[in-house]
This record gives structure tokens, sequence and C-alpha cells, in this order.
């Protein structure tokens, strides 16, 4: 259990932009906006070379951007890689680094409680050969039996979507590294403030930045951190034929949002731990899934997000929704990380089995903890909790 969250002070100061080239731009304090789709070249000459490193050289506003480039360096400098990549969504992030870096015959390993979305995208992957696993059981022995000749990339979620489990990401990074595996890791309920995969030897980190980092529901975007070799392999084969680009003026938004990333966090933990706390001894929630409070140690976070879920002492569906709607203080919708705190539930009243093999009890209700004052959350949840006869 983390009571305070740490925060590494340079990343404070990477964060609020004390690296940027401010005088480059004349002394402008926020990056500008370069709103064009090309760069016109001085001669032929210099286009052709350009065009052999459009990761390196703007070109092409689908390859390379400086406002996009701005928070490139931002993310890799705060994940501690070598590079970075921007893509127009999370999930341009996750199929970049898929399509980049598997082929027909290959097998994909998925590690914990995997975005819905990205085990969909896995599925369509068979269709082109590339055969995948999801473990969920978590102990270090039973991932790594899993694991098969063919395994060329294991990708991991802790914690993990919905039910929140964490498990010892570094023992698979190293198991990875041994058998010359590919280790991804889907850090976005963390952050790179409150987890950092690479330094434990995790190959490549994948964010929906339309989460925390962006953290004002106002745009959407992805990011892949890793390697230079490896990102420039995802660049060159999984980003610019594939085309899932940033625009400039959602990665001005999102260098904005990072700015008060660090103060953003801090208070996620600690309202988060506080409601979740209360909720862990309501006589009708029967579980609630917070890596700080499950007792499993997770040695690699620093800190917890608002993001979790409880269980409610129900199994109707009817109970779930008159929770839910109840609530005031919270709105209902899908994504979370902004400022504002909301609510979800899996449970359609059709969907029992499926939800069941996915270890999802009937009464989840999966909480975004805001930036609004706890007290209040809390008074709110009491209410809708009274709701539960
Ligand atoms: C939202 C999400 C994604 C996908 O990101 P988008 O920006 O919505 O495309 C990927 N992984 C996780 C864990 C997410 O929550």
């Amino acid at each position: 259990m983390i009571e305070r969250p740490t925060i590494d002070p340079s990343d404070e100061m990477t964060c609020l932009g004390h690296e940027e080239a401010v005088f480059s731009h004349g002394g402008a304090l926020a990056p500008p906006i370069v709103q064009t789709s090309l760069f016109a070249q001085p001669d032929l000459a210099t286009l052709s070379e350009a065009l052999l490193d459009e990761q390196g050289r703007s070109v092409y506003t689908r390859g390379r951007n400086p406002t996009v480039r701005a928070v490139e360096d931002k993310l890799a400098r705060l994940e501690r890689t070598e590079d970075a990549k921007a893509f127009g969504s999370g999930m341009g992030a996750v199929a970049g680094v898929l399509g980049a870096l598997l082929s027909a015959g290959e097998h994909l390993l998925f590690v914990g409680s995997i975005y819905g979305p990205t085990l969909q995208l896995a599925a369509r992957l068979r269709r082109q050969g590339v055969d995948y696993d999801n473990v969920l059981g978590l102990g270090v022995e039973q991932i790594v039996d899993t694991i098969r000749p063919n395994t060329r990339l294991i990708w991991m979620e802790s914690p993990g979507t919905m039910t929140f489990r964490t498990f010892d990401v570094a023992a698979v990074a190293s198991a990875a590294r041994e058998r010359g595996i590919v280790a991804v890791l889907d850090n976005s309920w963390a952050s790179p403030l409150f987890q950092k995969p690479a330094t434990v030897g995790v190959d490549l980190v994948v964010h929906s930045a339309t989460k925390y980092l962006g953290g004002h529901s106002d745009l959407v975007a992805g990011v892949v951190a890793g390697s230079r070799e490896l990102v420039g392999r995802i660049f060159r084969e999984g980003f610019l034929l594939q085309g899932a680009v940033l625009a400039p003026f959602d990665a001005f938004l999102l260098n904005r949002g990072l700015r008060t990333l660090p103060l953003r966090m801090r208070r996620h933990h600690e309202s988060g731990l506080a409601v979740a706390r209360w909720l862990s001894v309501q006589s009708r929630v029967r579980q609630v899934f917070h890596p700080g409070l499950v007792g499993a140690s997770s040695p690699t976070l620093s800190g917890y997000s608002g993001l979790f879920s409880i269980e409610l002492d129900t199994e109707q569906v009817s109970d779930v929704r008159r929770f839910v709607d109840s609530l005031r203080s919270f709105r209902i919708g899908v994504s979370w990380g902004g400022v504002e705190s909301l609510v979800i539930a899996p449970f359609r009243g059709d969907n029992a089995a499926q939800l069941e093999r996915q270890g999802i009890p009937r009464g989840t209700v999966r909480l975004s903890i805001g930036l609004e004052p706890a007290e209040l959350l809390i008074e709110d949840l009491a209410g809708a909790l009274g709701t539960l006869r």
C-alpha cells in the first residue's frame, strides 16, 4: 500500500516544459502549432535526402511535425526511453505495434486483464495467421509456461483493465528478454509518473494519451515509447503506412495537459484512495478492485491513479442501473482520466456468461475519480448505495 505517491522532481520539470526550446520561437512560452500538411524544401536534392529520413526530418505531417515532435520528446523523457512516437489514438498505437512487429506464423501472449478493443484487434490478426493467448493467472511460472517457441511479443497490462490486478512486470520482462521476445506494457492507467516500465526491462510502453496524459476529455491520442531501433521500426511499418497521425492542434492540447499531470495525478491518487477506502467498508459493496486495497504488492508502482472498480452486493441489472443512474457527481460514460468523475458498468443483463469468462462479477461498477472534492463524491455514492434495497 502506497500512502503518499512519489513523483520524480525531474519529471515535474519535464511536464512543466523546462526543456522546451522557447527561444527558437522568439521566446514563445507556449509552443507554436505548426498547422501544415507539408514542409517545402529549398531544392530537389534536399527533398530527396529528406524523404530517406521521414522520422528525423519534417517532410509531411503524416510523418513528422514539430508540434507533435515536442510532445514525443517529452514523453520519451518521462518514460526513460530513447524515443517515442505519438499516434492519432491509443488504438492507433496498439495497431502500429502489433502490425509492425508480428507476422503470420508468430504468436502473441497477453498477460493480465486486457483492454477489450486490443483483444478484438488480436482476434482479427488471427485471420492473418498471427495466433494469441491471454493468460489470466498472474503467477510468473504460469505466465512463463504459456510462452511458445514462436512467441514474438508479450503484451502486458498491469494494473489490468476492469479488475486492476497487478503482477511481477520485471520478472515477465526478464523472461521475455532471455527468449528474445519483445515485451510491451500498456501504461495508460499509471501514467509515466507512477510507473516506468522501461526501467525494469520492458521494451515498449504504450499509452492511450486520451486518458490521464491529455487529462481533460478533449482529445484522442496515443503513444509508443521505446528504443530508437524499435520505435524506428514501428514508425516505418506501423505508423507511416497505417496513417494514425496526431493532428498538430491535438498535440498542442496534449502538451498543455502534460503541464498539470503531476498535480492531477497526486489528486487522483489521494481522492481515489479515499473513495475506495470508504467503499471497502460499506455493507452493500462486496469487493473493491483497487491496487492499493487488494493486498498484493506492486513494486513497479509509485502511486495510484483514480480508476478502480467495485462489486455491488447484487446480481440484478436493475440494481446496477438504479445505483449508476442515481449518482449526481459522476457523469455516465466510457473513457476515463479526465478532470470529471465518470461511471460505467459492464453488465447489460444479457452478457453474464461473457463477463464470467473474463472473471468480472455482474455487480461490477467502474469509477474514474476526477478532481472534485472527495467528500462530495462519497456523499453521492452513499446516496446511490441507499437505493439498493
Ligand atoms: C482507452 C484505452 C486504449 C485505447 O485508446 P484510445 O485513445 O481510446 O484509442 C488502450 N488501452 C487502454 C488501457 C485504454 O484504456
